[in-house]
């Protein structure tokens, strides 16, 4: 029978195992357009710890006892879509679960590019579009900038630092232990701040002594504070994701919040779904810099559809280098 990870009880604070719950159902027959997928890989992605809250938000919250979703891909395994035979590869949002029914025009064929099915999940998916759109276009980042990314080991921050490097930016990572800030460095950053060895504002004043131009937020917090204080006259920040707050709620206070005044400062927030209607354009771009060999990604993978709390919850206390995915 067909499994799904549902959402128990809504999680206070970390979530932890109680709060998930799999559901079982019976295999359900397909419809006039619908398909039937077999998933391969499934994401976890920061985000999803907003949709377990009872709140108003840019995406509904997951209902309590019901099959949660999120990014997806695999392979059709029953159609009714003559455009979309057994064996198409698809990326879908019906994730959290080993098989999905849906319509067709719900769900997408992988891009020809050559790239592992998993990378359409991260560098060439959600995560990567956010990256890419967020640098380039929410903080407006060119050739010459200084820019800070944190988070600079994940998804979406390693992607950051590699297409900014493409791009012929000077980049600062920051990101937790000295493993994961090797790895980044090894990505092309010009220099990576430790923020689990000290200060994120110390590290940063003493990585950029003539200040940064962008800072794309992927943490809040300390490290927000931190780009305050390096930002040069005219820096712009695209503010993506605060994960420091996502499970408490509480945002500290900016001490260098008044800097936006004097320093002329552009604090832009963006969600990726903004630019969906760019994806081509995207796929292009990032074509291109596979070619010429600047993208490098790594993964880390949990093993099996019951590893998947194991993977979300990883996401918070640093688990993960690269995508986080589960492997079904
Ligand atoms: P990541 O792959 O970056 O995984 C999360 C990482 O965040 C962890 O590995 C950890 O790395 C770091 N982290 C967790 N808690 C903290 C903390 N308290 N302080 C500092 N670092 C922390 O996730 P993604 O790349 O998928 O997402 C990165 C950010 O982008 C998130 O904030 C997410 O919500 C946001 N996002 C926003 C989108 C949008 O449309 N605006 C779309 C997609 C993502 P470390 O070990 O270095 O601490």
């Amino acid at each position: 029978m067909p499994r799904a990870w549902s959402l128990k009880a809504r999680p206070q604070g970390m979530p932890k195992h109680t709060d998930f719950a799999i559901v079982e159902s019976a295999s359900q027959p397909l419809g006039d357009g619908e398909v039937r997928i077999a998933n391969s890989w499934l994401s976890v992605d920061p985000y999803m710890r907003g949709r377990m809250n009872d709140v108003k938000s840019y995406v509904p919250p997951f209902a309590l006892g019901e099959a949660m979703q999120g990014g997806a891909v695999g392979e059709v395994v029953e159609s009714n879509v003559p455009d979309m035979p057994v064996g198409t590869k698809v990326l879908h949002m019906l994730g959290w679960r080993d098989e999905a029914v849906l319509p067709a025009a719900q769900v997408q064929k992988l891009p020809d590019l050559g790239a592992d099915d998993q990378a359409f999940l991260g560098q060439l998916g959600m995560p990567g579009m956010t990256a890419y759109f967020g640098l380039l276009e929410v903080a407006g980042a060119k050739a010459g900038d200084t820019v800070f990314v944190s988070a600079a080991a994940g998804a979406v921050g390693s992607t950051v630092v590699q297409i900014a490097k493409a791009k012929g930016m000077t980049v600062i990572g920051s990101a937790g232990g000295a493993e994961k800030c090797d790895w980044v460095k090894s990505l092309g950053a010009d220099a990576v701040v430790d923020y689990k060895a000290g200060s994120a504002a110390k590290g940063l004043m003493a990585a950029a002594p003539n200040g940064i131009d962008v800072y794309f937020d992927n943490v809040g917090g300390e490290h927000l504070d931190a780009a305050l204080l390096a930002a040069n006259m005219h820096a712009r920040f695209a503010i993506c994701g605060m994960i420091d707050i996502y499970n408490d709620g509480q945002a500290q206070e900016l001490r260098y919040l008044a800097k936006v005044i004097g320093a002329r400062l552009r604090i832009q927030g963006f969600i990726v779904s903004d630019f969906m209607d760019r994806a081509a354009e995207f796929y292009a771009d990032m074509g291109k810099m596979m070619a010429a060999g600047q993208l490098q990604r790594q993964e880390t993978v949990h093993e099996g559809l019951d590893a998947m709390p194991d993977a979300f919850m990883g996401l918070f206390t640093g688990g993960n280098t690269g995508k986080m995915l589960v492997k079904v």
